[in-house]
């Protein structure tokens, strides 16, 4: 039977951690009753640098249930690599894995699904809000032009998925051989391929203490996201040299037509014409370098090229 770990990244959650291992804890209870998962499955939480009571709850946890088990890192590192940290621990100690935040803001009822479908043959199943009821007009927006902006750049996201998944063992190990420091793990697993599917449900309110996601390490999580998978910003560099080009040919029109009627100070048509064709020059040219340095950035991050899903070898 399989092992289940499911990881928990937590920050400052001092509020929810009783709440969120008792409900984890009654699933996963249920879950080795109904002979699912393994009967060593377990929960694994990750304090993120903590500076409230975070871990000392955890270790009451860890004491007085054999399904949970706790991670401490040396300080606050954020939420993608607090959940990297667990999941790389977990794959040693597990044969699939599921993230989940701390908040129970993702159905903790639908890990079953998840499950199922990972003894169906997926490797990957995506937790896939159907509705943002629950969230302020605010952050639907923000997180909604997220989604459609990544898309414009062409970074593969699963729209309105965060990071609430089913892993197996084989899909983190992949993971794990991508080694960027600039992580955005939306947009690496599905670089990983193999068998994904998704699964919907309601996204509730937070069951206790605020959202430790504010709008400015949200900005940073979108800027990173796209910085690290899209090299079309450089493009639009580009493009927009190229634009100007274009506008200064026809400027270059205007202005010889108005000098040879007349109607211009002397030194203005060149001084004009220099600036424009000149600017967009050189706007192309950073474009241009730019797509070398993009070229170096892609090269740089040392991401596995291909991953093997099966190899027949012997009978
Ligand atoms: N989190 C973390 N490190 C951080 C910030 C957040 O581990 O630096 C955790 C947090 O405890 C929670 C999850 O990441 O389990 C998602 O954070 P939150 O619920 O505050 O974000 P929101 O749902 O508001 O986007
Ligand atoms: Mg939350």
């Amino acid at each position: 039977m399989d092992r289940l770990a499911i990881v928990v990244p937590c920050y400052n959650e001092e509020e929810v951690i009783d709440i969120s291992s008792k409900a984890l804890r009654e699933v996963l209870d249920d879950l080795i009753a109904k002979k699912k998962v393994s009967e060593d499955s377990y929960i694994l939480f990750v304090d993120d640098g903590s500076k409230d009571k975070t871990w000392s709850l955890i270790e009451k946890e860890f004491q007085a249930h054999s399904t949970v088990k706790g991670l401490k890192l040396a300080g606050n590192v954020g939420h993608q690599f607090a959940l990297t940290a667990g999941l790389m621990t977990a794959r040693e100690w597990s044969d699939v894995t599921v993230s989940i935040d701390a908040d129970l803001q993702d159905d903790v009822n639908v890990i079953e699904t998840m499950i199922d479908r990972f003894h169906e043959g997926f490797d990957i199943v995506y937790g896939v809000r159907n509705s943002r009821k629950t969230d302020t007009f605010f952050k639907r927006t923000t997180a909604q032009g997220f989604y459609k902006l990544m898309a414009a750049m062409g970074v593969k996201t699963v729209y309105n998925h965060a990071d609430f998944r089913l892993m197996s063992k084989r899909a983190v190990d992949q993971l794990s051989k991508y080694h960027e420091t600039n992580l955005f793990l939306r947009g690496l697993v599905p670089l990983i391929g193999y068998q994904t599917t998704t699964v919907g449900y309601d996204r509730r309110e937070r069951v206790a203490g605020e959202s430790k996601y504010p709008l400015k390490k949200m900005l940073a999580l979108a800027f990173n996201g796209i910085s690290s998978f899209s090299v079309k910003p450089i493009d639009l560099i580009s493009g927009l040299g190229v634009g100007i080009i274009v506008i200064s040919i026809i400027a270059a029109i205007y202005a010889l037509v108005s000098y040879f009627t007349g109607h211009v100070e002397a030194g203005w048509t060149s001084l004009i014409l220099s600036i424009w064709f000149l600017g967009g020059v050189q706007l192309l040219s950073i474009g241009m370098i730019g797509k070398y340095i993009g070229k170096i950035y892609l090269e740089v991050k040392n991401r596995p090229r291909y991953n093997v899903e099966t190899f027949l070898n012997e009978k």
